[in-house]
């Protein structure tokens, strides 16, 4: 424990993390705007300083991009695959460095980070090796044309990632964008710089031409906001808040951005009378409580069949009680710190929400005191869908238990929210599970099952949840154009005209 601690300070003083700058055409660049803290979730002391990107730093960046574009998306696609794949051999030489670093600086736990890192590997390794096939189109004929479509990459690409885990979910964006052929300026947030920087030094040693993976770092409304309004950014791929998501497509349109969004949730796990009810805990257990409670894809409000109500909400009380809150680093523990003060204040303020709204706390519910941003793993239970506890993302260890009567009951307050990222069902009726499924307004269904990802599914979500999908074809399809080509047979007679 103490030396994947020591692990961690020592790899974030080796990126310069006492004062962290960006890293811009292949090289690292000391910041010239204001520094702000990197705080450790865990205890609240200060791990560091990064900088907030200056106007021509982030103009630096984007020239480095546009400028590394042509060459990149001439590459032989076999060339760029070997080089990603040499990407994902590298994150997996140093995964245990990752983790740490994400551990000390955005709170995750181990037991859930040293997987985190390796699947980062995986996503590198998956688009890379379907880059070869990422300009493929189609041909759609008819009788007097031949029409084929091609694609090309869009050019360079903005990414902008939140920092509940900072690196497994900016080597989903990225990994994409390079594999397509474009050219990438990546803003981490600035709760959990770290890990970004590891990734694009990464890169860089695995022989990723200079300029064609950059990262600054800044605040959301200062280098975030300069990105995305940079005409030279084709298209911005965010993952975060929903309102952030909002001001970055009025921010993007006047230079009429592509956007991908992969915004907030407020997911419904769905537990029927005939469930296996030892599983279904499990999952919706894990489903919140994991990445301490800050997943997007968490299941934040269980819906559970008013038969077996009151013995099942007791059942994951009693289990919630159990959990292990503590130190990130020690492999036993279950629930770590949130990522900041701020956000601490936030999920700590709905316990009294909870209750004034009429709602019965049945565990948790309180900070755990001492160093560090801990907030008890807290149960919400008998609330109804109208109350705040119910509507709103609260994003930290804390579960909204509700109950509901038959299947359409259970589908009305499902979809009951502003968002439509995820739904959990379980029932043994697989006539159920379809129709529930079907009449779900999400992006991601899945029955019997807590969130296990394969990459060359969809993934993304509707309403507030987000626009567009990621994995497999689609992330290729976001990062890159579409031309459809016509090819006359000489069969067919051109109209004419002013004869
Ligand atoms: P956030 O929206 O506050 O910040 C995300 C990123 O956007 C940060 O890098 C931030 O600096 C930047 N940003 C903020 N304002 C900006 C602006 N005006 N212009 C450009 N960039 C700006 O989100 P967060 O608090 O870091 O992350 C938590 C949120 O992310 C939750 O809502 C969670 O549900 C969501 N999330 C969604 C998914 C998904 O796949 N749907 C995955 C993970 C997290």
């Amino acid at each position: 424990m103490a030396d994947r601690h020591m692990l961690a300070i020592n790899t974030i003083h080796a990126m310069g993390g006492e004062d962290l700058g960006h890293f811009i055409g292949g090289a690292s660049v000391a910041g010239a705007g204001p520094s702000f803290e990197v705080i450790a979730p865990a205890t609240g002391d200060v791990l560091g300083h990064a900088r907030d990107a200056t106007l021509d730093e982030v103009n630096a960046a984007v020239a480095a991009a546009k400028a590394a574009f042509p060459a990149w998306a001439a590459t032989p696609a076999n060339e760029r695959r070997k080089i990603l794949n040499r990407v994902a051999d590298l994150i997996v030489a140093r995964a245990e460095e990752i983790a740490a670093v994400e551990c000390l600086d955005a709170g995750q736990c181990w037991r859930f980070m040293s997987k985190a890192a390796i699947r980062g590997a995986e996503n590198f390794r998956f688009f890379a090796d379907r880059a070869p096939a990422a300009a493929d189109g189609q041909s759609l004929p008819t009788a007097d044309h031949v029409n084929f479509t091609t694609r090309n990459p869009i050019g360079p690409v903005a990414v902008i990632t939140p920092w509940n885990t900072p690196f497994m979910l900016s080597t989903w964006k990225i990994a994409p964008a390079l594999a397509a052929g474009c050219t990438v300026v990546h803003k981490p947030a600035e709760w959990s710089p770290y890990s970004a920087r590891l990734l694009v030094e990464i890169a860089a040693e695995a022989g990723l031409p200079a300029g064609v993976f950059n990262a600054v770092n800044g605040l959301g409304e200062t280098t975030g906001k300069a990105l995305t309004e940079h005409p030279d950014i084709k298209a911005i791929a965010f993952v975060g808040e929903s309102s952030t998501g909002s001001a970055i497509m009025r921010q993007g349109a006047a230079t009429l951005k592509r956007v991908h969004f992969e915004l907030g949730g407020k997911n419904p796990v769905i537990v029927f009378d005939d469930a296996d009810l030892e599983a279904a805990a499990d999952a919706a257990i894990f489903m919140i409580y994991s990445l301490n409670g800050q997943r997007c894809t968490s299941s934040s409000r269980m819906l559970v069949q008013r038969s077996i109500y009151d013995n099942f909400v007791e059942k994951v009380a009693e289990r919630v009680r159990n959990l292990k809150v503590g130190d990130p680093f020690d492999p036993a523990t279950e629930v770590g710190p949130l990522v900041h003060q701020r956000h601490f204040d936030k999920v700590a303020s709905y316990s009294a929400i909870a209750l004034e709204d009429g709602a019965r706390i049945a565990a948790g519910g309180y900070p755990v005191g001492g160093k560090g941003f801990f907030f008890q793993p807290t149960l919400f239970a008998d609330a109804e869908q109208t109350m705040r506890i119910a509507q709103e993302e609260i994003f930290g260890p804390v579960l909204t238990a509700i109950a509901f009567d038959d299947e359409a009951d259970a589908i009305t307050k499902a979809n009951d929210v502003q968002y439509g990222l995820a739904g959990y069902v379980w029932t043994s009726d697989v006539g159920r599970a379809l129709r529930v499924s079907d009449a779900l307004e999400v992006g991601m269904v899945w029955v019997n099952s807590e969130n296990v990802r394969h990459l060359p599914t969809p993934f993304g979500g509707t309403k507030a949840s987000g626009i567009g999908r990621d994995g497999g074809d689609w992330s290729f399809d976001f990062y890159m154009e579409t031309k459809n080509i016509a090819l006359a047979r000489g069969t067919h007679q051109v109209p004419r005209m002013g004869v």
